[in-house]
């Protein structure tokens, strides 16, 4: 059990429209006390899994609902008569998507603050009520644990103005939020930290490039621990080519497909979020199997992994510009920790910009921080793993103790 004021596990949880992730921590020693998910939650096969220990447990059944689907890993977590709510819970931490204008800092929950997230729906209508679906779940199932939402734009709150501000009718921008917000961000938070820690360097003076590249992906400029640059923009479409989303194009595409290819703003939705990047181009949005069809010859593959670097040398070059110094380019998430040869190519022929890679560092494995340029390079290159479950249970804490 808990002593008053101190805190022993948060239940971490990240919410999607057909599937939701959950962990339960303790932030301090950042230890998994358990872990699992909920998928396909609605249908009748829906696959709920929980791992503790060396132990997994897994339900294939009809699951209605958010609630139903966590209340049925708890079911799973029950031994005799203790299950997960038995572990001192004393936080519940959200990920939270968008958090607009308005929600900048990690947010104690309460009827007001549901309300406001929901109003955000038309800046994030794929994140935000699904999120929110996610809380009510849980203040059913554990009504009296405090939750707290953690927000994937807060980090770039302070991005300059000059950087967060789209070039269009300053009037209509202001009317209707139209900026730059940013999104990943307590992963980039949270390696930029790890970064500096495991460099032994003060935050404040170092310079970093992180490159988050899971299935969505974005890349951040850090110049002393704050951000000054990152690639999603007024939703996590902008950027970098992603498993399903283009990242960067032209606007003037949207225009063109709804004029003349009878196509309405829903379609262009959905081909852009759901049908573009990866699986647009080369047929799998899973950067895995995209490298496996990319090794059999496959020309749609090849050309996608192409566009994919391409676009990734793009940003790190202007990234690199836009800090002036380089101290550190830091890869994370799926992609960045386990490609090496994607690591390779993102960085290849860079030696007259300081950087150098090495192979063998590069190709050795492992889940902790780690340097995998020369020596010699003027700019470290590094692969350091992300942890945003943890990340957001600390938030969570910190903002409980006010
Ligand atoms: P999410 O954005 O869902 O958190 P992750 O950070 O888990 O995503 O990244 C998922 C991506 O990482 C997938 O495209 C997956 O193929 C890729 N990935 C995971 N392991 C490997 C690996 N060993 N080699 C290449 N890609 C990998």
């Amino acid at each position: 059990m808990s002593d008053a004021g101190s805190v022993d596990t948060v239940f971490v949880l990240n919410a999607g429209s057909s599937s939701l992730k959950y962990q339960l921590v303790q932030p301090e020693s950042g230890t998994v006390v358990a872990h699992g998910v909920v998928e396909r939650i609605g249908e009748s096969e829906a696959k709920v899994v929980l791992v503790r220990g060396d132990d997994t447990k897994e339900f294939i059944g009809e699951i209605a609902d958010h609630r139903a689907g966590l209340a049925k890993a708890l079911e799973l977590s029950r031994v005799q008569d203790r299950d997960l709510t038995s572990e001192g819970i004393t936080a519940v931490g959200h990920r939270v998507v968008h958090g607009g204008p308005k929600f900048y800092k990690p947010t104690v929950i309460d009827d007001d603050v549901i309300e406001a997230i929901n109003e955000l729906e038309d800046l994030a209508p794929l994140h935000n009520p699904v999120n929110v679906l996610g809380i009510e779940a849980i203040r059913e199932l554990l009504p009296d644990v405090p939750s707290v939402a953690v927000f994937d734009t807060a980090f770039f709150h302070g991005l300059p103005d000059h950087v967060a501000t789209y070039a269009i009718d300053r009037e209509l921008a202001k009317k209707h939020d139209i900026r730059r917000y940013g999104f990943h961000g307590t992963s980039h938070e949270y390696v930029s930290g790890v970064t500096a820690e495991f460099l032994g360097a003060d935050r404040e003076s170092l310079n970093q490039i992180v490159l988050h590249l899971g299935n969505g992906a974005s890349a951040s400029a850090i110049e002393g621990g704050r951000p000054v640059e990152t690639s999603m923009g007024l939703t996590p479409l902008e950027g970098l080519v992603m498993g399903t989303r283009s990242g960067d194009v032209d606007p003037g595409v949207v225009m063109y497909l709804r004029r003349s290819a009878d196509m309405d703003v829903d379609q262009i939705d959905t081909m852009l979020n759901r049908k573009a990047g990866l699986k647009g181009l080369g047929g799998e949005n899973d950067f895995r199997a995209l490298t496996e069809k990319v090794e059999e010859g496959d020309a749609d593959a090849t050309l996608a992994y192409k566009v994919y670097v391409h676009r990734l040398r793009k940003y790190i070059g202007a990234y690199m510009v836009t800090l002036g110094r380089t101290d550190a380019i830091v890869f994370t998430a799926g992609v960045g920790e386990n490609a090496p040869k994607l690591r390779a190519d993102s960085l290849a022929g860079l030696e007259s910009f300081g950087i150098q890679i090495d192979p063998e560092r590069n190709a050795a494995r492992s889940r902790e921080p780690r340097i995998i340029s020369t020596d010699d390079s003027a700019v470290t290159v590094l692969v350091v793993p992300t942890n945003e479950e943890l990340a957001i249970a600390r938030q969570s804490v910190a903002a409980l103790q006010g």
